[in-house]
């Protein structure tokens, strides 16, 4: 049995097959293409019906280059996660100034790697973004057999905001919302704090961890991300609330 699937996007031959051969040797499943608009076409047909021809292959993790031909990897991250896709994506690149690193978690990477880097530490890397993605989204029951979401009112709640956290689910509004693995992190600690104003160094600390390399502009970042959500207009947000000098509050 594999620890799980990867989809590995890099145009660079030596660096795909060697992430390749590394991983499937950890135990990993592995996917590899050079091109990003292929990339795009195997990652949208997740979700279509089952009688698609296409072969697929769903990714329980991306190792996205960010210079590829077609589609470059900035382009494909936003893309993926534009359409609700919450699959980790660590993101690699030859280029390592924190403003790149910026925009890449900006687009909705979850981790970056600059080249060269060595194997072991991608394996690392690998292994931490699985293990958050399965402390969010376990592994589901048989297809066959669906669970029907649960009527019953939420366990954590702020206004229009409720979440399930044992299913994973977000409802704002009456609507279900897609969240990604750390933003449903962050939501879930504000909603178990209410009012609690929160540094973005706190927040660093409590949803990335010690081995998170990155500033505090990533909470920056996933903070907006989530006012997109779950606020009604985002650039005045009334419940996740900036607390000038100190952090962020909801409510
Ligand atoms: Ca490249």
């Amino acid at each position: 049995m594999s620890l799980g699937r990867v989809l590995v996007i890099e145009d660079e031959e030596l660096i795909r097959e060697t992430v390749a051969l590394t991983l499937t040797e950890e135990g990993y499943e592995v996917m590899t293409i050079a091109d990003g608009k292929m990339a795009l076409e195997i990652l949208q047909l997740q979700g279509t019906s089952p009688s698609d021809s296409k072969p697929e292959f769903q990714p329980d993790l991306v190792i996205l280059d960010l210079m590829l031909p077609n589609i470059n990897g900035l382009d494909l991250c936003r893309l993926l996660r534009r359409q609700g896709s919450s699959v980790p994506i660590l993101m690699l690149s030859a280029k390592g100034t924190e403003t790149d690193r910026v925009v890449g978690l900006e687009v909705g990477a979850d981790d970056y790697l600059t080249k060269p880097f060595g194997m072991r530490e991608l394996v690392a890397r690998c292994r931490a973004l699985l293990r958050r993605q399965q402390q969010f989204h376990p592994p589901s029951a048989a297809p066959s057999s669906p669970p029907s979401p649960t009527k019953a009112p939420p366990s954590l709640s702020y206004f229009d905001i409720g979440m399930y956290p044992e299913e994973c689910r977000v409802i704002v509004r009456d609507a279900e919302v897609n969240l990604s693995p750390k933003e449903f992190k962050l939501l879930e600690l504000f909603l178990r704090h209410p009012k609690r104003v929160w540094s973005r160094d706190q927040l660093l600390e409590r949803i990335w961890g010690h081995d998170f390399i990155g500033d505090s502009k990533t909470v920056d970042v996933h903070i907006r991300w989530l006012r997109e959500k779950l606020e009604l207009d985002p650039s005045h947000p009334i419940h996740l609330v900036t607390v000038r000098g100190f952090g962020y509050r909801l409510g």
